[in-house]
């Protein structure tokens, strides 16, 4: 089992065949975007292994949002890994298993309707776990030789996505916007607090210049990713 390569230093995770996508940069130390569901720590140690590096080598975890298939996983990473937590300081509380999961939108209609279902299988709440980092918005963080945290709320509170400054910007979105089946859009509403924040975190990410934009949900965007991020704001606005 191995990784897919996005870029030199890049490889996508995915998890559960795809549903959702976690990533490896590997630029000196290992470090991972977001931890996949709950049972995939295995999973991320073979996907470690197989590009060459031991699970001591992963060093950092930066967390995009609290939900728990982004954060499933993170305790037993930590717990085989040398790895340290970032996460934005509104997420951390949920991150930590200090506060409850919280349930879909209730403004969602299927939200209302998937919600028994969804109860069922997700987890009321994280396993605890001390975060080294909280974050906030334009902080540069030493991963990577720099990865800078973009506050993206909307879908969650805390959401954050991260900005790599090589190869032209490589942008993590995590869920601030999906690329499912080839198109950029909105995350899902069912999962997201705040539409109107989201939207306004999209066209914020549209200033940002990035060539490369991995999501937690759908393919990579490849080539004048920010391009295709204008589009869509413009699109948007009509
Ligand atoms: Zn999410
Ligand atoms: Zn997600």
């Amino acid at each position: 089992m191995a990784p897919e390569k996005v870029l030199p230093g890049i490889y996508a995770v995915k998890v559960r065949r795809g549903y959702v996508n976690a990533f490896i940069i590997a630029d000196g130390p290992l470090a991972l975007i977001d931890s996949g569901l709950p049972g995939q720590a295995r999973v991320f140690l073979k996907h470690i292994r197989a590009i060459g590096a031991r699970p001591e080598d992963l060093q950092n975890i930066a967390i995009t949002h609290h939900h728990v298939d982004h954060t499933g996983s993170l305790a037993p990473l930590v717990a085989a890994t040398q790895a340290q937590v970032w996460v934005h300081s509104l997420d951390a509380p949920v991150t930590r298993g200090e506060k409850p999961v919280p349930g879909p939108n209730p403004k969602s209609i299927s939200g209302k309707v998937l919600w028994p279902v969804i109860k069922r299988i997700s987890p009321r709440q994280l396993p605890a776990l001390k975060i080294d980092h909280e974050i906030a918005d334009g902080q540069d963080l030493p991963i990577a030789g720099g990865l800078k945290a973009v506050h993206t709320p909307g879908h969650t509170a805390g959401h954050v996505s991260y900005l790599w400054p090589r190869h032209g910007g490589v942008l993590f979105a995590g869920d601030a916007a999906g690329h499912m089946f080839g198109r950029l859009g909105m995350p899902l509403g069912m999962f997201t607090e705040d539409m109107e924040q989201a939207r306004l975190s999209i066209r914020k990410l549209a200033t940002l210049e990035f060539d490369t934009a991995c999501f937690g949900h759908g393919g990579v965007l490849k080539g004048r990713a920010h391009a295709a991020f204008r589009r869509y704001v413009e699109k948007m606005a009509r």
